[in-house]
C-alpha cells in the first residue's frame, strides 16, 4: 500500500506518517528531511537548495523528483511508501504518477490535512522550540504556508477528482485524526 499524505506544513503530515510507518511497516519519504540531510552533508545538492529552504521556498521540481525516483526504484520499499510533503507542485504529481507505473505500483489513498493559517502557526511555532529547525522562524513559517497555498492548488484540484482522495480536518486532535485514517483505510 502507497500512501500521499497532503496538506500545509504544520498540518500534521509528519506526525500521521510515523503512526501509518508503524502500521503498515513502511517508509516515510519526506522530501523536506532529505533535503535537511543534503544540507547537513553540505552535499553538491545541499549547496544548491539551502537559500530557498531557508527563504521558505519550493526547492526546484528537478532536485525532488530524482530523491523521488530513488525511492520508487528501491525493491525494498515498494509498495511501503508514505509520502510526506510530496508531491507538491502539479509538475511532482505528474511525475510521481508516472514514477507509479513505471516501477508498477499505484497509490491507494490521499489523505488531505486540511487546516487554518491560525492552527499552522500555533504548531509550528511550538515544533520550533521542540526541533529547534533553522527554517522555522515565523516570517519563514508565514511564506512556506502562502507558497502552499498558492502552489498546491492545482494539485489539490488534480488529487480531488481522485476516488481514493480523503479530507481530513487536520484541526482535530492528533488522536482523531489518526482514528479517520484508520477508519479510511478500514485497518
Ligand atoms: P517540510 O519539512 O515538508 O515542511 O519541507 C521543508 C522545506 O523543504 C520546504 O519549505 C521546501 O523549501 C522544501 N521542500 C520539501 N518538500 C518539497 C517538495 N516536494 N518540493 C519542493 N520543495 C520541497
Amino acid at each position: 500500500m502507497n500512501i500521499i499524505l497532503f496538506g500545509p506544513p504544520g498540518a500534521g503530515k509528519g506526525t500521521q506518517a510515523k503512526f501509518l510507518v508503524k502500521k503498515i511497516n513502511g517508509f516515510q519519504i519526506s522530501t523536506g528531511n532529505m533535503l535537511r540531510d543534503e544540507i547537513q552533508k553540505n552535499s553538491e545538492i545541499g549547496k544548491k537548495i539551502i537559500n530557498d529552504m531557508n527563504d521558505g521556498k519550493f526547492v526546484s521540481d528537478q532536485i525532488v523528483n530524482n530523491l523521488i525516483e530513488k525511492i520508487t526504484l528501491d525493491t525494498s520499499k515498494k509498495n511501503k511508501l508514505i509520502f510526506d510533503g510530496y508531491p507538491r507542485s502539479l509538475s511532482q504529481a505528474k511525475n510521481l504518477e508516472l514514477l507509479m507505473n513505471n516501477s508498477n505500483q499505484k497509490i491507494d489513498f490521499i489523505f488531505f490535512l486540511n487546516v487554518n493559517k491560525e492552527t499552522i502557526i500555533k504548531r509550528i511555532e511550538k515544533r520550533k522550540v521542540l526541533e529547534k529547525r533553522t527554517d522555522d522562524d515565523l516570517s519563514t513559517i508565514l511564506k512556506r504556508y502562502d507558497t502552499y497555498m498558492e502552489t498546491t492548488k492545482p494539485v489539490l484540484d488534480f488529487y480531488s477528482k481522485n476516488p481514493n482522495f480523503y479530507e481530513i480536518d487536520g484541526s482535530h486532535k492528533i488522536e482523531d485524526i489518526t482514528a479517520k485514517i484508520e477508519a479510511f483505510i478500514k485497518f
